[in-house]
């Protein structure tokens, strides 16, 4: 199996934690949509939403979506990659859709220990909780759909390593 794998999740659900240390595992390439952006634009996220709005982000997402996916790739996207129609649709047909799933309380206490490593303009201009919250609820559903495997994010990241190992071993066996 060398098709790429997507991980898909909220802010602070570990697709880059998680992400890294599975491409290390199975001796993949890593790539993060939002560093692929930074490296190839010269901008942060929150500067080009800054200058093009999220519409403008999130076409720039999809583009960046499409370059990078490769095989023998694991791709760490945006919380909300998962809101175009066109997006879900590619990783699904491209390679292995796998959601890092956690309940908004859990990301909440994630995001207030490492606010810097994730710095993205506030979606909704709430509080961070409220707005995790809000965001889950109105995701849920299309992060379900993307999947091809939903897993338990709240457990150790090497944990969520080796159940994703196990579900990858079961599709191809
Ligand atoms: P994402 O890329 O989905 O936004 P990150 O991988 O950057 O999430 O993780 C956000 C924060 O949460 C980081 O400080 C990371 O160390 C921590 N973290 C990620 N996954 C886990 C986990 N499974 N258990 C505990 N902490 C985690
Ligand atoms: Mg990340």
């Amino acid at each position: 199996m060398t098709q790429p794998i997507f991980m898909i999740g909220a802010r602070g659900a570990g697709k880059t934690t998680v992400g890294r240390a599975l491409a290390q595992v199975l001796q993949y390439d890593f790539v993060d949509t939002d560093i692929y952006l930074l490296h190839t634009s010269q901008l942060s996220v929150a500067d080009i939403v800054a200058r093009e709005g999220w519409s403008g982000f999130r076409r720039r997402e999809t583009q960046a979506l499409q370059n990078i996916s490769a095989p023998n790739t694991v791709v760490a996207t945006g919380g909300g990659a998962i809101l175009s129609a066109e997006n879900r649709q590619f990783m699904r047909e491209k390679g292995t859709v796998i959601y890092l799933r956690s309940p908004a309380s859990t990301l909440a206490l994630r995001l207030e220990d490492a606010p810097l490593q994730d710095q993205r303009p506030t979606l909704t201009g709430k509080p961070i909780n409220e707005e995790i919250s809000q965001v889950l609820n109105e995701r849920e559903a299309l992060y379900q759909e993307a999947a091809h495997f939903i897993m338990d994010g709240t457990q150790n990241p090497s944990v969520v390593v080796s159940d994703i190992l196990d579900v990858l071993a079961l599709q191809i066996a």
